[in-house]
């Protein structure tokens, strides 16, 4: 039988409208169903500048009132009745304790961020309810269960896919489509935590592979992967298909479209991933599978980059080295994008402001150089490493700009190098038009 877990984005879950669709959508789907969402759009946004206010002495209270009378007008328009009084006392309680402390502490900045999922899981099974299908919100708070990582938590796999298992399953063979909040879950300590920015679709991924689902579906507001971001280029394609490798390059080098961390628990039990349009769901869509076709696929970028070049001379190959270097950056919880060596040294990017978080521990054995406002651009398709007139076209495309760290990622499925960023949206427009339209 079939077992979608179909997770609804921001603006799939952003106006009366929207969640009408996605009600609909839900209410056609045949066999078991569980709905994942994000908050209503703009909301994860508001809530954090919310904690911000409240840790300077701000008038947060307006913030509130914002966001109250926003998710009111959406329940009217709906002509569905939610009790919301306890989410909104909770977070006033919240920012009482922010302002009270002067500071946002990351605990706290993940609780408050997750204000949004919280309220909007709680909104569409009412919708559903007056369709006439049964439905209840189930808080992820119960289901998923990771580290201390606030901003980021790292996900405890099996505590995680019994909970799911032992919560979701009864709902589900009892005719219950199941609304679990997407993005956060519960930290070690017992706190809220979130997954990410964007980290619903990493959420929908979590409860898909607990459930051993028979499809993911990501609904957004596109329709479907593109060969290029087609709110930047009204040429781009939908791509029909694409591989799991191929989408896990795309997410990584930057396509929003999916959260980097969204394929790795649909590879583990090859479920396979469909992008669809909320506002338009009768188009195909994207199908993530681990099917491969070589040809190339898409161009993608990434902004906010820094290259740390870290220089010792003679060291470089000595054993041990390269392994203090990464260390020092895991330590930091720092994730680093591209690598590239040479004799003498190691190049490595990172996002802006956070080369300062190790800066002084590298040069205490080493040069260390840094290049801010920089950006990845980044080609990806299988086969783009032996399509040796992929490369020539590549570089021929971008023969003006000052092009470094070119690499080709280890997956083999990806060609990636920096550019600075005031220059990058003309990079990739040469790249698309090379590629995509010549
Ligand atoms: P959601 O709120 O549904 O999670 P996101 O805003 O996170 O949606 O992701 C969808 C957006 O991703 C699209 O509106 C589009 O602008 C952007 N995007 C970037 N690159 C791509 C791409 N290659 N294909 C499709 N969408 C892309
Ligand atoms: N609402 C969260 C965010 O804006 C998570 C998500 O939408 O995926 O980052
Ligand atoms: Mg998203």
């Amino acid at each position: 039988m079939e077992n979608v877990v179909a997770k609804f984005g921001g603006t799939s879950m952003g106006s009366a409208k929207a969640i009408q669709q996605v009600a609909d959508i839900l209410g056609k789907m045949p066999g078991a169903k569980t709905a994942v969402v994000s908050a209503t759009s703009g909301t994860t946004d508001k809530l954090i500048l919310l904690g911000e206010t409240a840790a300077t002495g701000g008038n947060w209270q307006e913030g509130i009132k914002v966001l109250v009378e926003k998710h009111e007008a959406i329940l009217a328009e709906l002509g569905v009745t939610v009790n919301l009084e306890n989410l909104w006392k909770e977070l006033k309680e919240c920012c009482e304790e922010v302002q009270k402390k002067g500071e946002l502490l990351t605990y706290m900045k993940d609780k408050i961020s997750g204000f949004g999922e919280r309220i909007s899981s709680n909104i569409l099974p009412e919708v559903l309810k007056k369709n006439g299908f049964k439905s209840v919100a189930v808080d992820s708070y119960e289901l998923v269960f990771a580290d201390n990582n606030f901003g980021e938590g790292n996900v405890d796999f099996e505590k995680t896919y019994k909970a799911i298992e032992e919560k979701l399953v009864p709902l589900l063979k009892s005719g219950v489509i199941p609304v679990v909040t997407g993005f956060i879950g519960q930290s070690e300590t017992g706190e809220y935590i979130t997954l990410g920015r964007g980290g619903s679709d990493y959420s929908g991924a979590i409860v898909a592979g607990a459930l051993n689902s028979s499809e993911l579906q990501i609904w957004t507001d596109v329709d479907g992967i593109f060969n290029f971001d087609p709110r930047n280029e009204p040429r781009a394609k939908v791509l029909p298909k694409l591989s799991f490798k191929e989408a896990a390059e795309l997410a990584f080098f930057g396509a929003k479209v999916l959260h980097p961390k969204t394929i790795k628990p649909a590879i583990a039990k090859n479920i396979p991933v469909k992008i669809l349009n909320t506002f338009n769901p009768s188009a195909p869509g994207t199908l993530i599978t681990n099917e491969e076709e070589e040809s190339i696929k898409s161009v993608t970028f990434k902004k906010n980059i820094t290259i740390v070049n870290i220089c010792s001379a003679g060291m470089l190959s000595a054993p041990g080295f390269m392994s203090k270097i990464f260390q020092i950056f895991a330590k930091a919880h720092i994730d680093v994008d591209v690598v590239s060596t040479s004799e003498v040294s190691v190049s490595v990017t990172v996002d802006n402001g956070e080369a300062d978080k190790v800066i002084d521990q590298l040069s205490k054995f080493a040069n260390v150089r840094v290049e801010k406002g920089m950006a990845i651009v980044c080609l990806v398709g299988a086969g783009i490493i032996h399509d040796k007139l992929a490369l020539l076209d590549l570089f021929t495309a971008v023969q003006e700009h000052d092009v470094s760290m070119v690499s080709q990622g280890s997956s083999k499925r990806n060609i990636t190098f920096l550019v600075k960023e005031a220059e990058v949206q003309e990079v990739v427009k040469k790249v698309f038009n090379k590629f995509f339209i010549d």
